[in-house]
């Protein structure tokens, strides 16, 4: 049997009308050329920026930029890309924080790879869903080699799985989840009611705020996440955590997860990861390790031991986009037992019935919380097919050399003080005024952040560590050089040693010594 051929006679002549303008919008055999020409002036606009930026950012105010945006009238549409994207540039381009620059310090945002950045472009327009087989079908199976690939990277043994997430707060939601349900099985409608506000989760005081989130969006009750004190040196003490099971448990408290972290948020650090996995096999516990930022370290030619202990956790969060140079989003939830997966299963009739199941049709909506889902593994496919692992880890490696040298930089400059030494990418440290004035040293803090990004040539994290203002450096950029972080804290010291004279200039102790009149 032949199939119906379409060939240049068959196809009618587009009428020029109304619903034909529109119809050109869509994607389709007959509009490629306006496909290839948008995308490519797209790309054109962006990589332009990209090469004439100065700075991470032009440190525009929102009270600025707001008019702009503001102004615009979404009802009155320009009929022009080359218009649409002058106007972009205007309200986003010009003014955007642009993580590829080396003087951008601050959060966990990565400068991107390009094999990552053509995969964005191929799966947004090829447009995968990955609920179903009959919405992505080779998708699927790239995504579950993914999930396999980096399952075994961390250890987790022939009956691991998992499933991509848009990043690691839902990761650790998802974990959480799989935590209680597995801690409730067995357990009558009556018994979910008594044991839910019982539960208890032991995270660390340096943790991620997901972890409380997730509680809050699982039912939990409002002290349900037990937050455990960590040492000097910012990781959890196994200790703690033992004792706090412990506690529970005497308490009457069933513990349904620990959650360990493989580079904490702000510092850096990675918990002691083996002896964690210790307590919580001796006391039959669900171990989470937060990995979202460490994950890069799987991958790292000269650092992976850093992650022992990481192969004995129930789950795992890898967000690739801090630390595999992706682009937002792209994160996974692994575990070790693929089963437990199934507690995030439903079976709708029009989507995925459990006749579906035992066809052994792959539906990945089986073992994700969401529904439609973009491949975003696609960009970490792409960026293994053409870089391979050991380059992303060399990438990564790179920071964190770079993230230790900045350490000794701040730590042997008499103007700034330090804490703990990152064995990934952090830094923390605070000015420090030396003469009068010591009063105002978190404001100037503060100050010295807004100040720096307000002028555009450097953009720093702050956090608060034991009531105290500090600032941040998270290096993610191999880019970033010695002389980069120098000039840096040259501007800080800079804003924060003006913003002390200023104001103790005019404080009230100063003004005392003026004649009263
Ligand atoms: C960034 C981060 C998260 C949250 O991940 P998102 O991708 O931002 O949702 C969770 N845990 C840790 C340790 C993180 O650093």
């Amino acid at each position: 049997m032949t199939l119906p051929v379409h060939t240049a006679e068959a196809t009618p002549t587009r009428p020029t009308t109304g619903p034909t303008t529109a119809r050109a919008q869509l994607l389709n055999d007959r509009t490629v050329d306006d496909y290839r020409r948008a995308v490519t002036a797209g790309t054109e606009r962006v990589a332009r920026r990209v090469a004439e930026v100065t700075g991470p950012f032009t440190g525009v105010r929102p009270d600025e930029l707001a008019p702009l945006v503001d102004a615009i009238d979404l009802d009155r549409p320009l009929g022009d890309t080359t218009a649409a994207l002058d106007e972009l540039d205007g309200v986003y381009l010009r003014d955007a924080v642009w993580f590829h620059h080396p003087r951008y310090l601050a959060h966990l945002n990565c400068p991107v790879v390009i094999p990552a950045l053509l995969g964005e472009a191929v799966l947004s327009a090829v447009n995968s869903s990955m609920d179903t087989w009959d919405q992505s079908a080779g998708g699927t199976l790239i995504e579950r080699r993914l999930i396999d690939w980096t399952a075994t990277r961390i250890g987790l043994g022939p009956a691991a799985d998992g499933v991509f997430t848009s990043g690691g707060t839902q990761s650790n939601l998802h974990a959480l989840l799989l935590a209680r349900e597995e801690a409730l099985a067995g357990a009558t409608p009556t018994d979910r009611r008594v044991l839910l506000p019982r539960l208890r989760i032991i995270a660390s005081a340096a943790g991620h705020f997901s972890v409380q989130k997730a509680a809050k969006l699982l039912g939990l009750a409002p002290d349900a996440v037990v937050l455990v004190e960590t040492g000097p040196d910012r990781r959890m003490r196994p200790g703690a955590v033992r004792h706090e099971i412990a506690r529970c448990r005497r308490d009457g408290l069933p513990v349904m997860a620990v959650v360990a972290t493989a580079g904490t948020t702000d510092f850096g650090t990675i918990d002691p990861l083996d002896e964690i996995a210790d307590g919580c096999a001796t006391a039959g516990v669900w171990l989470h390790v937060d990995a979202a930022y460490g994950c890069g370290l799987l991958v790292s030619p000269t650092r992976r031991h850093l992650l022992d202990g990481i192969e004995r956790a129930d789950s795992v969060t890898v967000d690739y986009h801090k630390s595999f140079f992706q682009p937002v989003s792209s994160s996974a939830l692994v575990v070790r037992d693929g089963r437990t997966l199934r507690h995030a299963t439903w079976h709708a009739d029009y989507l995925n019935p459990a006749r579906m199941v035992a066809q052994r049709i792959p539906n990945q909506v089986d073992k994700s919380l969401q529904t439609t889902r973009r491949f975003d593994a696609l960009k970490l496919w792409l960026t293994l097919r053409v870089m391979g692992p050991d380059a992303v880890g060399e990438l990564f490696d790179e920071v964190c050399d770079r993230a230790g040298q900045a350490w000794d930089l701040v730590a042997a400059d008499p103007r700034f003080e330090v804490l703990t030494r990152s064995p990934l990418s952090t830094v923390v440290f605070r000015w420090r005024p030396t003469g009068p004035g010591r009063e105002l040293a978190d404001a100037a803090n503060l100050h010295a952040r807004e100040a720096l990004a307000a002028s555009g040539l450097g953009v720093v994290a702050g956090t608060r560590v034991d009531g105290r203002q500090y600032l941040k450096f998270t290096v993610l950029n191999p880019a970033t050089t010695g002389d980069d972080i120098g000039y840096v804290l040259d501007l800080i010291a800079e804003h924060a040693g003006r913003y002390v004279h200023t104001h103790a200039a005019s404080s009230p102790a100063v003004d005392l010594t003026c004649p009263v009149g």
